[in-house]
This record gives C-alpha cells, sequence and structure tokens, in this order.
C-alpha cells in the first residue's frame, strides 16, 4: 500500500488532496502517516480519523490539548509544534503533498525529500526561497519532485520529458485576479475582502490576494525558473482571463503545445498523485463551446510592478529569492491587518530588495535551511510596516 502524508492537509490544496485520497480509495488503497494542519483543529482531526492517519500534527504548540481532545478515542497520535511537523516529514512515505502555505512549508519539505519518494510540491515558496538548496537534496536522496502548482504542472505535462534543448521559452499564464479590470487609480482604495475574492480559481486568502497583486505569477515565474532549470529570460506571462489555457511550451521549430483544462486544482493535484499514470478525476470537463474565447493580453507592469520585481529577483540571485518572498509575506501580512494599502505591497517588497542588497548583497545560493531563514527574518524586519 502507498504511504502518503499532507502537509497542511486543513488548507485549500490540502483538503483537495485529502479528497482525492478519499474518492481513490482511502484506507483500503493508501496508508496515511501524517496530515497536519494549522488553526483548524477540527477538521484536522475529522480528517485524520477518516483516513486513519498515524500521526495529526497542527503547527501551532498551544492548540495541543485541542487536537487530542478532538482525536480522543482513535488511534490516531497528536502532536503540535515546528519540530513535529519536521519529525512527521521524517515519517518514510512514498508521496508527500507539501501544501503549506508559506516559507513555514520549507522545513518539512526539505525533510520529505531527504527521505526519498515523491514530493508533489504545491508550496511554491520553497523553491522561490530555496530552489537550488530543494534540487540538492532531491539528487542526493533519490527523491523526485513533481509541481502541483497548476501552470507548472501543465508545463511538466506539455514538455512530456522532452529536453529542454529543443524548447525555445514558455508561457505561463494568469488570469489577471480581481483587479485585472479596475482603473488603476481605484487600486489604493482596494479592500482586503476585494483583494480576497478570485474571478476563476477557489483558492486561500493569501494567494487569492496574491492573484489580485501578481504577485503569485512574479513567484510562478522564479518556481518555473527553479523547477525547469529555464533562463529568465524563457519564461513569458500572459494574461488569460478565462484560465483555459494554463501554459504553453515553444519549441525552436515552431511548434507550440499548450496544456488546456478547467480551472480545477484537482487535476494537478490528482496528476502528482498517480504520476506515471493518469487516472479518472473528479474534474469537469473542458467545455470550449460554452467558453465561446479564448482571450489574451501583455501583462502590464504599471498595474503589477511585481512581475518586475520577480525579474530583478533572479538577475540578482543568492539570497534575493528568500529575501523577496519574505518581504512579500511580510506586506501581505501588514496589508491584511489593515497597517498599508493594497498599492503599498510592492513598493514595500522593492525597498526590501534595494536596502538588503545595498547593505551587503544577496550573497550566495543559500546552501542551508539556516541560511534561508536567516535572510527570511532579515527582511521580514525591514518590511514590517
Ligand atoms: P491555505 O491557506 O488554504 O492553507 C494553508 C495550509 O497551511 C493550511 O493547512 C494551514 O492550516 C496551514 N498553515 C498555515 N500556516 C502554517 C504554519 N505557519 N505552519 C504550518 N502550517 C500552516 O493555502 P492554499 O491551500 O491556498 O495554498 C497552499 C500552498 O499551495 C501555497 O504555497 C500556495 O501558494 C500553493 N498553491 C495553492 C493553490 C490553490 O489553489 N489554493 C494553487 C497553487 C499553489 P490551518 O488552515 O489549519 O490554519
Amino acid at each position: 500500500m502507498r504511504r502518503i502524508s499532507i502537509f497542511g492537509a486543513t488548507g485549500s490544496v490540502g483538503a483537495n488532496g485529502v479528497d482525492l485520497i478519499r474518492r481513490g480509495g482511502g484506507v483500503d488503497d493508501y496508508q496515511v502517516v501524517a496530515l497536519t494542519g494549522g488553526r483548524n483543529i477540527e477538521r484536522l482531526a475529522q480528517m485524520a480519523r477518516d483516513l486513519r492517519a498515524e500521526v495529526a500534527v497542527t503547527a501551532h504548540p498551544e492548540l495541543l490539548e485541542d487536537l487530542r481532545a478532538a482525536l480522543a478515542g482513535s488511534d490516531v497520535r497528536a502532536a503540535a509544534g515546528e519540530a513535529a511537523l519536521t519529525e512527521a516529514a521524517a515519517m518514510p512515505a512514498d508521496w508527500v503533498l507539501s501544501a503549506i502555505v508559506g516559507s513555514a512549508g520549507l522545513a518539512p519539505g526539505l525533510t520529505a525529500l531527504a527521505q526519498g519518494g515523491v514530493l508533489a510540491l504545491a508550496n511554491k515558496e520553497s523553491l522561490v526561497c530555496a530552489g537550488g538548496l530543494l534540487r540538492r537534496t532531491g539528487q542526493v536522496s533519490g527523491a523526485t519532485i513533481l509541481p502541483v502548482d497548476s501552470e507548472h504542472s501543465a508545463l511538466f505535462q506539455a514538455l512530456g520529458g522532452e529536453s529542454l534543448d529543443s524548447v525555445k521559452d514558455v508561457t505561463i499564464t494568469a488570469s489577471g485576479g480581481a483587479f485585472r479590470d479596475w482603473p488603476l487609480e481605484r487600486l489604493a482604495a482596494a479592500t482586503v475582502a476585494q483583494a480576497s475574492t478570485h474571478p476563476n480559481w477557489a483558492m486561500g486568502q493569501r494567494i487569492t490576494i496574491d492573484s489580485a497583486s501578481m504577485f503569485n505569477k512574479a513567484m510562478e515565474v522564479i518556481e518555473a525558473k527553479e523547477f525547469f532549470g529555464l533562463a529568465p529570460e524563457q519564461i513569458n506571462v500572459l494574461v488569460h482571463p478565462e484560465s483555459i489555457i494554463h501554459a504553453i511550451v515553444n519549441h525552436i521549430d515552431g511548434g507550440s503545445i499548450a496544456h488546456l483544462g478547467a480551472p480545477d486544482m484537482r487535476h494537478a493535484i490528482g496528476y502528482a498523485l498517480h504520476w506515471p499514470e493518469r487516472r479518472a478525476l473528479p474534474v469537469p470537463p473542458l467545455d470550449l463551446a460554452r467558453a465561446g474565447s479564448l482571450t489574451f493580453r501583455a501583462p502590464d507592469e504599471i498595474r503589477w510592478p511585481a512581475l518586475r520585481l520577480a525579474r530583478e529577483v533572479m538577475a540578482a540571485g543568492g539570497a534575493a529569492g528568500a529575501v523577496f518572498n519574505a518581504a512579500k509575506e511580510q506586506a501581505l501580512d501588514d496589508f491584511i491587518a489593515g497597517r498599508i494599502r493594497f498599492t503599498d505591497m510592492s513598493p514595500r517588497v522593492e525597498a526590501t530588495l534595494d536596502s538588503l542588497s545595498a547593505q551587503a548583497g544577496f550573497g550566495d545560493d543559500p546552501d542551508t535551511l539556516q541560511t534561508v531563514l536567516h535572510w527570511d527574518a532579515l527582511a521580514r524586519q525591514e518590511a514590517a510596516a
């Protein structure tokens, strides 16, 4: 039986992963090792009971007693805190879904990678902060990293194992998020509630706001560079409001291969779960007649300065990715808490990058978790409102 773990099981991606495991045979076909969550203790406990997990972990030590109480009478062990997350990631598993939000997903992801097996990576922050470290860790253990982000799963599928030598460049699409058609002068007054609605995808709040600001796409450009080993200038972004085409691979011979599908994360998660096979998934069929037309436009870097910042981060190298991500996470916290405006986020991230770069540069590509966390802490401090 396949041993699987899901980190961030109570979130949007994680819960879709749990749903696929349930529909795909549940406890008859999968041995669930660890399920983890944060504050949503009832949901975590229910999932762990249903799937007879060996351990359920909350990231928050103060919630351990609540988790124990919610698991009373079951065989599921309860644990809490960062160390417990890492211990759970060290438990042997064949397939691990990394779906914690933010750089908190890096340590468990790295630990899981060091055990071998398949790491299905939704946590794009890991690749942005520490792409080289992740790749090297996977190479040493023989682990396989599979993309779960829909655009990167789409690229992976469109590439179909072909050599990058025949690839001229690639395009990942962006819906444009909540404010795609807003007049620029309205953006400064955008509220958290307005930024937290997405036209096409049902996702967690943070990535939904990042879609409105395009920080999500900026992160995905860096993710594509790190995952596929592409040069920054080979990665294009195209605004595609219908979110039907997720990515396109443009070959040197003039042929382009696109990946299409309904905007439903269960496709990318399920693809990574069953890879290298394909299995039927509970995903709405593609209905192009209903879509009617597919439209595209070039991204506007005045509306979405995050895209320009991503290119600067890739050019800077070293720890710039870790700084970019942490400054973005801090600016997002401050926007959600009402301390800064929507349009303050990009300038805040840019100022953090400029300031830390001017102090000592971004050094070499971080080669330990501690180095990444050091830069992460520096950037959060610098970016805080
Ligand atoms: P959610 O906010 O919906 O879920 C995040 C998960 O992480 C929850 O289980 C949450 O627990 C847990 N969590 C939050 N903070 C911590 C922490 N400090 N330590 C440990 N666990 C924590 O996020 P999404 O599912 O939307 O996104 C997850 C990841 O997948 C992100 O990296 C995102 O960029 C990526 N992704 C998401 C997509 C989507 O469709 N949602 C698409 C592509 C990529 P709890 O809720 O119990 O507090």
